[in-house]
């Protein structure tokens, strides 16, 4: 409106509007989303190199969304975590998660640790270890088939609120693994003290495997760090067999990725387990 003059020009750049106006409705829309179950989760198998066993799926999220279709989550997670939605988001996915794992033991299946995602507003959250314990006693799904995913950058953050909150996590018995490791600068020093079973070596160090040796290095090198201190390490993003002969030639632990498995649902899970037993 030209009447309010040249200084306001600023106030009404036509991105800003947009931006914030997008971010508001999708704010409303992922309320709503919760409120209507529009939320469901995939499953991606996580396998040993050496067995070839699937001893683990990681759950990722996805929007069902009434007009978009199905929506990923780098296009709603960002802003559930600026509006705090992710906290109640990321309840529903502890108690899914836990929920399915429970259903598959009942049903015969192998028993199998289930992956979450959690995020670093939720990891900050004053009662994250009681709303652990919720989904646990909820689901009946008993600790140690739990595995928590937290990135190596939010445990920089803050270490020590980091420490004690996966150490309080360790001691209900749940697992917990570092997610894109290799991106976020731990010191080594501080990764000794991490009540850590895992090492996840970051997708983007997998991708050229096969042809750059910077990520040739930095792979060997986290396999490597993990056998000393005693960490189980697993790749993501493993789409070739070259990555994959890479991989053993190194002792890497596990992989994950299109190679074995994209993430799917529940029922194809079933499935690929073989199926319920009778
Ligand atoms: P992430 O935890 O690093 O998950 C790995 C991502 O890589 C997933 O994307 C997965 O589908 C994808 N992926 C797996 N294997 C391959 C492969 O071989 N090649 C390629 N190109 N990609 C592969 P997705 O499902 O879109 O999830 C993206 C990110 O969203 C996740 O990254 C995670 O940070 C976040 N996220 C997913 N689900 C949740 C959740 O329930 N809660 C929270 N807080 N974050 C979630
Ligand atoms: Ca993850
Ligand atoms: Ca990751
Ligand atoms: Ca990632």
């Amino acid at each position: 409106a030209k009447e309010f003059g040249r200084d306001n020009f600023q106030f009404y750049a036509p991105e800003f509007n947009i931006r914030t106006q997008e971010k508001f409705v999708l704010q409303e829309e992922l309320r709503n989303g919760l409120a209507h179950s529009e939320f469901t989760l995939l499953y991606q198998p996580q396998v040993d190199l050496r067995s070839g066993r699937i001893f683990a799926v990681e759950a990722l999220i996805r929007w069902k969304h009434p007009m978009r279709g199905m929506v990923a989550p780098d296009a709603f997670i960002p802003t559930a975590e600026e509006t705090g939605l992710i906290v109640p988001i990321g309840d529903w996915v502890l108690h899914e998660a836990c929920r399915q794992n429970k259903e598959w033991q009942d049903a015969g299946l192998p028993p199998m640790t289930v992956c979450v995602n959690v995020s670093a507003r939720q990891f900050r959250e004053k009662n994250l270890i009681g709303r652990v314990v919720d989904a646990l006693s909820a689901s009946g799904l008993e600790a140690r088939y739990l595995e928590v995913e937290v990135t190596e950058s939010l445990i920089m953050q803050d270490i020590d609120v980091a420490v004690a909150t996966m150490n309080a996590l360790q001691n209900l018995g749940v697992q917990i693994s570092i997610d894109d490791f290799g991106t976020g600068y731990s010191s080594l020093s501080a990764l000794k003290t991490f009540p850590v079973a895992r090492l996840k070596i970051d997708k983007s160090f997998i991708n050229d495997l096969a042809t750059d040796e910077n990520d040739q290095a930095v792979a060997s090198a986290v396999i490597s760090l993990g056998q000393k201190l005693n960490l189980r390490v697993i790749a993501e993003g493993v789409e070739t067999d070259d990555q994959v002969a890479f991989l053993r030639e190194n002792n890497c632990d596990e992989m994950q990725g299109y190679h074995f498995s994209k993430p799917i649902s529940a029922q194809d899970i079933e499935k690929l387990l073989g199926g319920p037993k009778d």
